[in-house]
């Protein structure tokens, strides 16, 4: 059982999730819905690939 369900690992939902975590000892479930971690190497990659 969790505390919180957090949708998105990006930077708010990682932020949010480690604060309620570490600070507030809760149980967060963090649902992410691209494969790919972390992110920013996939949006760097598909940046480079629209500038092809
Ligand atoms: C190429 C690039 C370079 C950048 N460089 C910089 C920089 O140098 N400095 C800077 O300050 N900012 C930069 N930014 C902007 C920065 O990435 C964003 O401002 C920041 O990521 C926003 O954070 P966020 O948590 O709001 O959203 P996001 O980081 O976009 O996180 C949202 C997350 O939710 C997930 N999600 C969405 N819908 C669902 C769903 N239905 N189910 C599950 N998961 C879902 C997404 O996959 C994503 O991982 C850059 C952006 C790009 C694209």
């Amino acid at each position: 059982m969790f505390d919180y369900l957090i949708i998105g690992s990006g930077f708010a939902g990682s932020v949010m999730a480690e604060r309620l975590a570490s600070q507030f000892n809760k149980k967060v479930l963090v649902v992410e819905k691209i494969i790919c971690l972390p992110k920013i190497i996939c949006e760097v990659e598909n940046y480079l690939e629209s500038k092809k």
